[in-house]
């Protein structure tokens, strides 16, 4: 089931995706108390319940063209993890790149445990949001294409075998960074937490419709196809990143995990190619759907 986050008649509510991609069936109130319209929180968090609401869809069938979509989590309860250098490929490229604080080197360029990260909350932002040019502040913006975890049941100590258990879907992040500020500053959450530096979207599909082992990442610049990937080559899987990050921190409903880029970031280019004020920024993953953003004066 695809779920989506939208404004529909001055309100914010969720919605079952059509399968065509083309419409929603709102989800008008939470089935015990008949009034409060749930959020994707309140359905992450009560989905069993819900299920039969959900499944039943109703009659008010909404075309897309007549909704605007949010982030399908418009504002994360807390800071969205994400994994750094987690495709081999890329891992190599940006070793390269000169902008890259956590290796020295290009025996180091593969990380032997996960390297996580945060952006906040407040830089999220829907599909087709604009991406806002931080002129003045940066010149090196650049796109990440990302597979995201939206986690289910929460937990600390999760184990690898039970991990995915935890997963209640996942979406697609455009995990936006400033390299100037990730290289200068020596670490990686500035320049990734700017405003609208995290796209996400369209909607989420639960887990039981994607093996994540096998989608196709791809991401195009303007009509240029940048990455073309598979979650193949993923250097830590998101069982393994699910029991790192729990190891020590209690995992909530709701919490959001970004699980790193692939090869073909514009950093890795010689000479790079850097976001621009007027860039489209289309990233489609296989079974989710597309997440285009346009990057425009701040
Ligand atoms: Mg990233």
């Amino acid at each position: 089931m695809k779920l989506a986050t939208f404004i529909c008649s001055g309100k914010s509510m969720v919605g079952v995706v059509a399968p065509e991609n083309d419409s929603v069936w709102p989800v008008e109130s939470l089935p015990k108390d008949g009034k409060r319209i749930p959020d994707m929180l309140d359905v992450i968090r009560h989905y069993d319940s819900l299920l039969p609401v959900l499944q039943s869809r109703g009659s008010n069938r909404r075309s897309l063209h007549d909704v605007k979509l949010q982030a399908p989590i418009p504002r994360p309860t807390r800071n969205i993890m994400c994994v750094g250098k987690n495709y081999h490929e890329h891992a190599h490229e940006f070793s390269k790149s000169g902008f890259d604080s956590s290796s020295t080197s290009s025996t180091d360029a593969i990380p032997t445990a996960p390297i996580i990260f945060t952006k906040i909350p407040e830089c999220v932002i829907a599909n087709r949001a604009p991406i806002r040019y931080p002129a003045g502040i940066s010149d090196s913006v650049d796109y990440e294409a990302e597979l995201a975890v939206v986690i289910g049941r929460g937990g600390r100590g999760i184990r690898r075998e039970d991990a995915l258990k935890h997963v209640w879907g996942y979406t697609i992040v455009n995990d936006v960074t400033a390299r100037d500020w990730q290289g200068r500053h020596k670490q990686w959450f500035l320049g990734k937490s700017f405003d609208t530096f995290c796209p996400m979207g369209p909607w989420i599909v639960t887990a039981d419709e994607l093996d994540i082992g096998d989608l196709n990442v791809r991401c195009w610049v303007n009509d240029e196809l940048r990455q073309n990937a598979n979650t193949r080559d993923l250097i830590f899987d998101v069982p393994t990143i699910i029991e790192a990050i729990s190891a020590g921190i209690t995992l909530f409903p709701g919490d959001v995990i970004a699980t790193g880029t692939p090869a073909g970031v514009g950093v890795g280019f010689v000479p790079p190619k850097f976001l621009k004020p007027g860039d489209r920024v289309r990233i489609d993953i296989s079974g989710i759907g597309t997440l285009t953003n346009t990057v425009e004066d701040g």
